[in-house]
């Protein structure tokens, strides 16, 4: 199985969940949010396709301490991948990110992800004090004391 992504930036982020995080940006979103931190991930034919296994095998080899967040994008768009490369990091810590509710989030993440964060990104709700959310209408929600 395959992933479209825009990138995978090391250098450790504090502001998209818990801890010191990997990200992985995730290529493609149809929500086109006016203020989108990240505008280059929006165009679904653009990115780089990528084998789940070989994501999977640079994370183990690259992020010491387990901590990813899935961010975009829109990692819902591509579920199914998504799926597949949280089933190959069990010991990983994972945050979600996505601009859809928790009802579209399938219940093989809602029972192996960690944390997630639903809604799209309101420019009019902004947020800069609100940890791990952009807007006041999103919810980041610690799916372990909440659904597991
Ligand atoms: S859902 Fe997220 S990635 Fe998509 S346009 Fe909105 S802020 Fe940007």
């Amino acid at each position: 199985m395959q992933l479209n992504i825009n990138s995978i930036d090391y250098r450790g982020s504090i502001v998209d969940g818990p801890g010191v995080r990997t990200i992985l940006y995730v290529q493609g979103c149809e929500q086109r949010c006016e203020g989108c931190h990240n505008p280059s991930t929006w165009d679904k034919d653009k990115g780089k396709i990528v084998d789940v296994e070989e994501i999977a095998d640079q994370l183990n080899k690259n992020c010491i301490n387990k901590k990813i967040t899935i961010s975009g994008g829109e990692p819902l768009l591509q579920r199914e991948a998504v799926v597949e490369l949280v089933r190959l990091l069990p010991d990983f810590n994972i945050v979600l990110y996505t601009g859809l509710s928790i009802e579209a989030v399938p219940r093989e993440l809602l029972a192996k992800v960690d944390y997630l964060k639903v809604g799209r990104f309101h420019i009019e709700e902004r947020t800069t004090v609100d940890p791990y959310i952009g807007s006041r209408n999103q919810r980041f929600i610690d799916l372990r004391r909440n659904y597991q």
